[in-house]
């Protein structure tokens, strides 16, 4: 393929992003800026140009479906199949499995009953449920912490460990011994084993480095240490690396990833190159005033690109029921003949809440795919109970009616997604993220058999084991046209001309097992994530009253919505989408908000209010930091800033005297000072 063609309708930046030389080089951008278009045209523009053998690339991603997405791209962009594309742990495993054939290794069986070991290790030293631990080995796993360290490290990330730090230390050194003992591994043994083949064996490492010399990774801001780590270890000195990622789409923090990675990588490298992407290419205005309103303003905002579309609608509704039936009706209203189902998606935050959406649908003939398949019925919890319901000559009512007291037991425990009371003085005790989400998808389950016992005049375990299979089905029909339901965190990277966001209510939105500021403020990520992945039209809704188990419970809006509504009532009279940045600057810089932005005009640097205030600004600086004033900036840096009235990074990056320490250290502030003083006229 001509390399100019792939280049051909980016932006300057994304040209430079594609095209630039050096390295390491990182791209910092919003959602829908192009950033994975503008990963998969460098690795394919460099094959073109002759510096790239495709053998040679090792493109990575987060999850197996958005290595399958980045694939595609490449095949759009005239790739064939020869460059490596897949997950840290898919790859891991490939290198691994190689290494173990040729050195006749027999591999170790992969521990694929992770909570059923744990419970054994676990033994009856303590009450705790084993899926809490499980999840607690692999956050500290995922952040390279040692079992002496837990303690600490647990503390510091304001974990509520399952068992006391001690003894979970102790259980993590069990843990790995047991596995070894009986030559088994988990998945995240296959990123430490890698790890430990490369550096063992200098010769091996250089192979692997030679082979997979070009390194590209995806939503780099979703990457965890060990993870990190392993990265570090097949790049060994090369700087041939090309990342991107978004900080306010980091929505892994609490399974491990760490955001500051991603943050502080300039910093840490100084040689790398940072582009940022100020554009955004995916949504319509409308749809990027809500985005901005998602994150109440925090965010660099995006300047859009399409055309304007309709005013996104937010809608309560009575109940769940209410709410499912009216997405489905909305979904046929956006619907006109010709027109694929796959443009729209519904999006929520749990699995759970998949189930009652994904029958509305059905019962409308409207075809639906889970993304990722991972609904409820996909849970070890379901399946477990699922089995157990299935066996033949079981009380199906007694049963069911087992199950639902085991839901909720002690009335504070009934709380479930986000009733009002686990954030009051009747917080269930000792209840954890994974116990609340089990009991959601418990409860999805549940509701399924009792209206399997309405339907089937004559139930059975093995007639419930049927019907339930004879839903999966259409759970798994994945080639056809199908509208897609998904998490936020399935959702991520995707995008489709319709969405609509369901369940925005307290408690989901943000999960009520989010406390301190740090999950709090990923989950107001999360609903940026799910907000941006509308192309042109955006639906909110929620219910006033939600089904769970047998319980019915009263639903709070979401904190959220009020932002929402409020950038909602902002169009619907008319007025242009919010140009939040400038509103923000204007409120900086204490100036009316009357009258429009003045143009810039190139002024003397010596009598240039700008020039003066950055040298005010240096001199803070400096004594702040007891160096003299040029170790900040240089007057002519400072001179070349006023002059030149950089307003994005990268502007700031190409000025003399700015590296990427002072960029990384001064850009914000600095850029701040230059759009005050455009916005003061
Ligand atoms: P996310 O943060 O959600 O992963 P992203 O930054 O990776 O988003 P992309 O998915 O690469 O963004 O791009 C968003 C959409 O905009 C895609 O449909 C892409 O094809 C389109 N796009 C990107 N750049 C341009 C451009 N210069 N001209 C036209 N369309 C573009
Ligand atoms: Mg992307």
């Amino acid at each position: 393929m001509d390399a100019n063609a792939l280049v051909a309708g980016l932006n300057e930046r994304q040209t430079e992003a594609v095209t630039t030389t050096g390295g390491p080089i990182v791209v910092l951008a919003g959602a829908g800026s192009g950033k994975t278009r503008v990963l998969t045209r460098r690795i394919a523009w460099r094959i073109a140009d002759g510096q790239t053998d495709p053998r040679r690339v090792l493109a990575l991603t987060f999850t197996r479906k958005a290595a399958g997405e980045l694939r595609s791209r490449l095949r759009a962009s005239g790739m064939r199949d020869n460059v490596v594309a897949g997950t840290f742990h898919g790859i891991a495993l490939t290198q691994l499995r190689q290494r173990w054939h040729d050195r006749g290794i027999t591999p170790p069986t992969l521990l694929d009953r992770k909570i059923r070991f744990v419970a054994q290790l676990i033994g009856r030293r303590a009450r705790v449920e084993p899926l809490d631990v499980v999840s607690e080995l692999e956050w500290a796993r995922a952040r390279l912490v040692a079992p002496n360290d837990y303690g600490t490290a647990a503390e510091m990330a304001g974990r509520t460990p399952p068992l006391p730090a001690a003894d979970m230390a102790e259980l993590m050194e069990l843990y790995q011994q047991e596995k070894r003992r009986r030559r088994l591994v988990d998945f995240d043994d296959l990123l430490a084993l890698a790890i430990r083949d490369l550096r063992a064996d200098v010769d091996y490492a250089n192979a692997v480095r030679w082979r997979h010399r070009h390194l590209y990774v995806d939503e780099f801001q979703d990457v965890n240490p060990l993870q990190y780590e392993l990265l570090k270890t097949w790049r060994g000195d090369s700087n041939d690396l090309f990342v991107v990622g978004d900080p306010n789409q980091a929505i892994y923090g609490w399974n491990g990833a760490d955001p500051q990675l991603l943050a502080a990588f300039a910093r840490r490298e100084p040689e790398s190159v940072v582009i940022d992407l100020n554009d955004n290419y995916r949504s319509t205005p409308q749809i990027l005033t809500m985005a901005t309103a998602a994150l109440a303003g925090k965010s660099g905002a995006l300047v859009p690109h399409k055309g304007d579309g309709p005013v996104p609608t937010l809608n309560a509704y009575p109940n769940d029921l209410a709410e499912a039936a009216a997405i489905a009706d909305a979904i046929k209203m956006a619907h006109t003949v010709g027109d694929s189902w796959g443009r729209q998606a519904v999006l929520v935050r749990t699995n759970a809440q998949l189930v009652p959406i994904e029958q509305a649908l059905a019962d409308e003939g409207i075809p639906v795919r889970v993304r990722g398949g991972k609904g409820p019925l996909a849970t070890k919890e379901v399946k477990d109970e699922l089995r157990s319901l299935s066996r033949p000559g079981i009380d199906l009512v007694a049963a069911l009616s087992q199950l639902d007291a085991s839901l909720t037991v002690g009335d504070d425990t009934t709380s479930g997604p986000g009733n009002d009371a686990d954030t009051g003085p009747n917080a269930p005790r000792g209840k954890t993220a994974a116990d609340i989400e089990r009991e959601q998808n418990l409860a999805a389950f549940s509701r399924l058999v009792h209206e399997y016992l309405t339907i089937d005049p004559d139930p059975s375990g093995p007639g419930l084991n049927a019907w339930v299979a004879t839903l999966q089905a259409g759970e798994l029909d994945v080639d056809g046209d199908a509208v897609e339901l998904a998490t936020f965190h399935g959702a991520k990277g995707l995008e489709w001309e319709v969405v609509h966001v369901a369940g925005l209510e307290k408690g989901f939105v943000p999960i009520s097992y989010a406390k301190t500021g740090a999950q709090l403020a990923e989950e107001q990520r999360l609903l940026y994530v799910a907000v941006t992945r509308a192309e042109s039209e955006l639906h909110l809704t929620w219910a006033l009253e939600r089904s769970f188990g047998t319980k019915t419970m009263k639903r709070q809006p979401s904190p959220h919505l009020e932002m929402l509504q409020s950038a909602i009532a902002h169009l619907q009279k008319g007025h242009r989408p919010i140009d939040w940045k400038a509103k923000i600057n204007l409120n900086r810089a204490k100036v009316s908000s009357k009258g429009p932005i003045p143009k810039k005009t190139e002024r003397n640097p010596v009598d240039d209010p700008l020039f003066d205030a950055l040298r005010e600004w240096r001199r803070d600086r400096a004594r702040a930091a007891d160096v003299p004033a040029y170790v900040i900036f240089s007057d002519q840096t400072l001179r070349a800033i006023a002059k030149r009235r950089p307003t994005t990074r990268s502007q700031l990056a190409g000025m003399p005297g700015i590296g990427p320490v002072k960029l990384e250290r001064y850009a914000s502030e600095v850029l701040d000072l230059v759009s005050a003083d455009v916005a003061a006229g």
